[in-house]
């Protein structure tokens, strides 16, 4: 039996053309930002309510125990490390588990703690009892739904008779299945393929509806209709409906509106990066060649953390790195000629430590978060149309190393002409000195 489900993989953007520079999707930027991180963000910024339901319930928890979840599931928990409630889920968790049901629309960076929180709320809400799907949630790609079941089946690892099911491209059922797991998440097509197509299970059954990373869903060409066929076949009364994104935007608010009746909507802002415990230097470079010196020094001289390098091009990024390997550095690639999994495993590898230094190109690095990294190189400056200083993704770069109080380190590699222009913008746009690095003498820096 053959599904017309098309293909839900996140498209692979890989090319040949060497020279330009890496484009990426929205999907994918998501899920690589989302596997580059290993713990929770946190940040300083107070949840916004932005609209409240009259009847869903004010009080925020800070402690998972004043949740009254099942024991198994609170020992799940536990056992995944949480100690207490991230700020989102302080606000989202009271909404969610809350009886009779509340529906939720909740906005904050990747990393904060939307999927554990739902994970949780979904995990509560079925009855081991009664053997059909109860709980659907739908993710926008492939890779996703397989994080988020994972998730599901961590947190559940205590609640044995709790049973979750992965409605994704290479599943395939034969005709007059009856699916008897408790929760399904899946990809639209496929899910609606199951449902309404052949009918594996009941939509009118289900209880929780969750629609994670609605920013990624509706960027992606059909997945809003699926969504909104979905939803039209839920029975209002009797499913909970919650939806997530990272981004927050008018379209995506239009969306989450007309998918959530009677909202509750949460927002957490994103905290703004700041170049305030960053030390920038800049070290004089006329051609790759003394780029290539400037960091076999840097590599040399600096011992703690580990570095990002960044490069306008993937054939500089390439050539960078073969250099760099041939001279015994271990160093690791990402860039866009590499299949979205080998991304995921060179990520990893860097996120472990296997790598100090991970070289990359301009847009692939955006969803990139690795905390320990206490060093950005620029061996291109970022460069917006018409030569200007892109500044914002400048800040972007440099302002992941200063996280969490540590303090940070940016270089970048320019040539004189640079230093007067782009340079000089981009310190006038942030106010702050970049000072003059002389590669002999790294005492000044560590
Ligand atoms: P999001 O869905 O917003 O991207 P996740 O739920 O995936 O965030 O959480 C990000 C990371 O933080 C994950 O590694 C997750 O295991 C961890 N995490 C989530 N909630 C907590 C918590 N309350 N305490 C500690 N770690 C948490």
């Amino acid at each position: 039996l053959k599904d017309d489900v098309e293909e839900q993989k996140i498209p692979d953007t890989s090319n040949n053309s060497e020279d330009k520079e890496d484009t990426i999707s929205k999907a994918e930027l998501s899920l690589l930002s989302k596997i580059s991180r290993t713990r929770l963000v946190t940040t300083k910024a107070d949840i916004e309510v932005q609209q409240k339901n009259p009847y869903s319930p004010l009080h925020s928890v800070k402690s998972f125990e004043a949740l009254n979840l099942k024991p198994n599931l609170l020992k799940g928990v536990y056992e995944m490390g949480f100690n207490a409630p991230s700020k989102i889920q302080e606000t989202a968790l009271p909404i969610l588990l809350a009886d009779p049901p509340q529906n939720l629309i909740a906005q904050s960076q990747s990393g904060t703690g939307k999927t554990a929180a739902f994970v949780l709320a979904m995990l509560s809400r079925i009855n081991p009892q009664l053997n059909h799907p109860q709980v659907l949630c739908l993710s926008p790609t492939y890779e996703l739904a397989v994080q988020t079941a994972e998730v599901a089946t961590k947190m559940g690892v205590f609640c044995v008779d709790t049973h979750v099911r992965l409605a994704v491209r290479d599943e395939v059922l034969p005709r007059g299945t009856k699916l008897k797991e408790h929760i399904i998440i899946g990809t639209p097509g496929k899910v609606l393929d199951w449902s309404l197509k052949y009918k594996f299970f009941d939509l009118s059954k289900i209880i929780v509806f969750v629609l994670d990373e609605a920013d990624v869903m509706i960027a992606t060409q059909g997945h809003q209709d699926q969504s909104f066929r979905i939803r039209r076949a839920l029975v209002e009364e009797n499913c909970q409906i919650m939806l997530f994104s990272a981004t927050y935007d008018d379209e995506v608010m239009e969306f989450a509106q007309a998918i959530v009746p009677n909202p509750t909507i949460i927002r957490l802002k994103r905290e703004e990066e700041s170049l305030d415990n960053i030390k920038q230097h800049y070290v004089l470079c006329e051609s790759e060649d003394d780029k290539y010196n400037a960091i076999a020094n840097i590599y040399g001289g600096i011992t703690v953390g580990q570095a990002m390098i960044f490069c306008q091009t993937r054939r500089t990024a390439a050539w960078l790195c073969e250099k760099m390997s041939k001279d015994g550095h271990a160093v690791a690639l990402l860039s866009g000629d590499l299949s979205v999994e080998n991304r995921m495993k060179v990520l990893d590898r860097f996120r472990e430590g296997k790598e100090k230094v991970l070289i990359t190109t301009n847009v692939l690095a955006r969803g990139i978060d690795v905390e320990q990294v206490t060093i950005v190189v620029n061996f291109d400056i970022p460069v917006a149309d018409k030569g200007r200083a892109d500044c914002e993704t400048y800040l972007h770069r440099i302002g992941r190393t200063g996280r969490f109080g540590k303090r940070g380190l940016a270089i970048n590699l320019v040539s004189k002409k640079e230093a007067d222009s782009t340079l000089k913008q981009i310190q006038d746009h942030f106010g702050r000195t970049i000072s003059l690095l002389d590669t002999d003498d790294y005492d000044e820096v560590e």
